[in-house]
């Protein structure tokens, strides 16, 4: 790793801040909105989270909502490739696909358009933070149930001890900045 890039990470984790005891009690959670309101910082976490992926041709960037908003459609941008957001429950119109998932805190329920995906397609998902890995788990399956090709996923944070990346060890999974 060049000393530019090491210290630009360092930076970024610098601005990632912990919040204990949100959204309940026992959970740290990791607001990346200091983050966010710093430009070079925020460029610089949004062009490393396409790089990885330049070498291959994605098709589409799947975005997990909320904070994966953030990030997947300006990642989608940098690699030229579509944007397919994936919502939370009773947000998309049109007819969709669902799946049930455990969080780190609580559970959820998650929904594609049936018709974002073609079969065959290559897509990276993308979201803010890898814990447990069930949000991501679940968004794989989606995507292959609509017969898209997960070609990898990358987070900008990573929880470590959470071992998120156990769970989806069949896959290429990219994270800027770890924890734990
Ligand atoms: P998981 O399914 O356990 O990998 O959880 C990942 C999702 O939950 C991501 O979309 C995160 O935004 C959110 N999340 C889980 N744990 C935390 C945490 N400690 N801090 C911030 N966000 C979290």
């Amino acid at each position: 790793m060049s000393a530019d890039r090491e210290t630009n990470l360092n930076h970024l984790k610098l601005l990632v801040r912990d919040v204990p005891d949100f959204p309940k009690k026992g959970i740290i959670f990791k607001d990346i909105t200091p983050l966010l309101k710093d430009g070079p910082a925020l460029r610089f976490a949004c062009e490393e989270l396409a790089e990885i992926f330049k070498p291959v041709k994605i098709d589409q960037i799947v975005g997990i909502e909320s904070r994966g908003f953030i990030f997947s459609p300006i990642v989608a941008y940098l690699l030229g490739a579509g944007f397919i957001p994936v919502r939370k429950k009773g947000k998309l119109p049109a007819a969709k696909e669902a799946v049930s998932y455990n969080l780190e805190y609580g559970e959820d329920s998650l929904e594609i358009h049936q018709d974002a995906i073609n079969r065959g397609t290559k897509v990276v998902i993308v979201d803010d933070l890898l814990a447990t890995g069930g949000t991501a788990q679940a968004v794989i399956h989606l995507v292959e149930r609509l017969g898209g090709t997960v070609v990898g996923l990358a987070f900008l944070v990573e929880l470590v001890f959470l071992k998120g990346r156990e769970r989806l060890k069949d896959y290429k999974v990219h994270s800027l900045i770890q924890y734990g």
